[in-house]
């Protein structure tokens, strides 16, 4: 396989790149190398500062951004501006996240329906993936500013959960930033890395990967062999992690000194003034008996003891979904051969006792806990830079691979770099009420608009049973076997019937050309992204007006005089912005026509039509 490397600057293809590892963390994200010379992964960071950026983005009035650790201060100060954790909201949709809306002290708009969540910041929206795309900036600034030299290669970290929807987010996410994504890669994988697992081909292991970090906790079990890593179970708790640590602190204290918790919500400032303190006494009572300061005149201690009582129902929960994943994966936990420790808060040596009792043997903890995930991507950027030779680089997909979907997009099913042989499926749903053939047309590139890929391939899966918009399920699969052929599967599940298609997935693709694809979709990415953004705003538009007119004609007597005047013309308002290249228009748009319909629609909405209005459409 060729290597390409582009050089943003220029625009010139170079032979010779440094491909970066980064970690996009909930709470804090970095971006490590291996040293050219001494061949150690490090990560990177300027002088005596921390390698760690906060991933937090501040957005001030007139636009301008912030990222990192002066971001943070803006928290308390403009918390509606200050954007913390938009890696929960990568690739979801606003019914994904409506129970933890309140988490979110920033504005997440409520589409009352599955399109993917925008955040509001002034009066912008921004998609989660372009929100990724500020840190990923950052961070890409950072490694060129030590390095000095142009980094536009990466290997970006996701959890093992991500689904496609999460991993895809996270690849628009480097494109914006100008980086070409050459791998995604699991978390636990990458900590692995770290500590020279699955380096050797002969290696086979067992290993549990536990990360308790700002906000959450996962476990991960893993099997290497053959120098493939296989992710045998997740599990963990997504609102579980130091902050949850911090908060026992503040509580404590609070109670100490006979002060309402309330007081927390009242007083902004206080409160972000005594969890800074919290989170000092956490990391202090990591290596001493006792921590005593004064905080606003009062004195506040706490000993290790008592934070110790505090936390152990945190650390409890913990185990029981360690003890859960292994059930899932079918093992014992004398099955695990490695127990490798991720996340600033596996510092707090209770954390370390508890697993390793658990497990009953001595955990892996010698890697920076907050530095291990990246330091193993920049190894496996180094292996996919052919650059460490011991190392067997399995046959990869050189383009990513996809069907077209509404509006003319690509929608990736397997991402370029990926592994072959591979498998991938989705759902897609019908359109139009009693729609009886769906168009599946395969693309191969790494454009956003198929119109800018090459197609592979087109067949008709028809004959659907007569059904109202939205009911079928149709699947679609791509299967590449070993041999590098395609086989394209489409399947409406509820009748049954389905249709296939062989492609050969590298025809006649000279390296020549292979580059200038690889060129393109970086020197466009810009461009592609609005795009993408302008036709998924403008489909949600669409369909908008489409149910809407629907839910009114169906319910035309359940509605007030007042409510179908506004409603037309908030539709009105809408179709006309259609008209428009402005995606945040329509944004505001959809948002005004929800606001109106939402309060009737919740009165009369039956569940056939909030069923029919499901589903992705192709
Ligand atoms: P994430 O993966 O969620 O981005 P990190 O792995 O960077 O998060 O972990 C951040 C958390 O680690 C914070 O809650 C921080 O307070 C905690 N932390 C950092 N150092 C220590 C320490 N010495 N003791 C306990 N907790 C720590
Ligand atoms: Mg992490």
């Amino acid at each position: 396989m060729a290597k390409i490397a582009i050089n943003i600057a220029t625009g010139s293809l170079q032979k010779e790149e440094i491909i970066v590892g980064i970690d996009l963390g909930t709470t804090n994200s970095l971006v490590a190398i291996i040293h050219p010379d001494t061949r150690q992964p490090i990560a990177l960071k300027e002088h005596n500062s921390s390698s760690l950026v906060p991933s937090v983005i501040h957005f001030d009035e007139y636009g301008n951004v912030t990222v990192g650790e002066a971001a943070k201060s803006f928290l308390v100060t403009q918390p509606q501006n200050t954007i913390f954790s938009a890696k929960r909201l990568m690739g979801k949709s606003y019914n994904d996240i409506k129970d933890n809306a309140s988490f979110f002290s920033y504005k997440v708009i409520d589409d009352s329906n599955q399109t993917m969540v925008k955040v509001q910041a002034g009066n912008k929206f921004y998609t989660p993936a372009e929100l990724s795309s500020f840190i990923l900036k950052e961070l890409k600034q950072r490694a060129e500013h030590i390095l000095k030299t142009p980094v536009n290669k990466a290997v970006i970290t996701v959890p093992a959960y991500f689904n496609d929807a999460q991993r895809q987010a996270t690849r628009d996410a480097g494109k914006l930033a100008g980086l070409d994504v050459l791998r995604i890669v699991n978390e636990p994988t990458a900590a692995s890395l770290a500590y020279g697992l699955g380096l050797h081909k002969e290696e086979e292991k067992t290993i549990a990967v536990y990360d308790l970090g700002g906000g959450t906790f996962d476990i991960s079990i893993l099997k290497i062999s053959n120098g493939i890593f296989e992710v045998l179970s997740t599990n963990g708790d997504t609102y579980l992690g130091g902050d949850d640590i911090d908060n026992s602190i503040v509580k404590y204290w609070l109670q100490q000194a006979g002060i309402n918790e309330d007081e927390l919500k009242v007083n902004k400032e206080f409160a972000q003034g005594i969890r800074l303190q919290a989170e000092a006494a956490k990391i202090y009572l990591s290596s001493n008996d006792i921590f005593e300061t004064t905080f606003n005149g009062d004195a506040l201690s706490i000993t290790k003891k008592i934070f110790e009582g505090l936390i152990q129902p945190l650390v409890d929960k913990t185990i029981v979904c360690s003890s859960n994943a292994l059930k899932d994966a079918g093992l014992t936990k004398t099955a695990i051969d490695v127990v490798v420790m991720v996340g600033g808060s596996t510092r707090v040596p209770l954390v370390k006792e508890s697993i390793s009792n658990f497990f009953g043997k001595a955990v892996n903890d010698t890697v920076n806990p907050d530095e291990v995930v990246a330091l193993g991507a920049a190894i496996q950027a180094d292996i996919l830079a052919g650059n460490n030779k011991d190392v067997l680089l399995l046959d990869i997909t050189p383009l990513s691979l996809g069907i077209e979907t509404m509006g003319g997009l690509m929608d990736v099913m397997i991402a370029r770099n990926s592994k072959i042989p591979n498998k991938a499926s989705r759902q897609y749903t019908t359109q139009k009420d009693g729609q009886s053939g769906m168009k599946i047309s395969v693309y191969q590139g790494e454009r956003d608009m198929v119109n800018d890929n090459r197609k592979l391939a087109e067949f008709n899966l028809s004959n659907i049973p007569a059904m109202p918009a939205g009911m079928a399920k149709v699947e679609v699969s791509f299967l590449i076997n070993a041999d590098g052929i395609l086989v394209v599967k489409a399947k409406e599940l509820r009748s049954g019937i389905e249709q296939s298609i062989e492609v050969k997935a590298q025809q006649d693709l000279t390296d020549a050309e292979l580059e200038k694809m690889l060129l393109d979709s970086i020197t466009h990415a810009k461009e592609d992204i609005a795009t993408r953004a302008l036709v998924e705003a403008r489909t949600e538009g669409e369909q908008l007006l489409e149910t809407t007119e629907k839910f009114i004609q169906k319910n035309t007597t359940h509605l007030s005089k007042e409510e179908f005047m506004q409603t037309a013309a908030a539709m009105q308002a809408l179709q006309l912005s259609l008209t428009m290249n402005d995606k945040d228009l329509i944004h505001t748009k959809v948002e005004e026509l929800n606001n109106i319909s939402r309060p009737y629609a919740e009165r009369i909405m039956d569940a056939a039509i909030s069923y029919a209005m499901r589903g992705k459409t192709i």
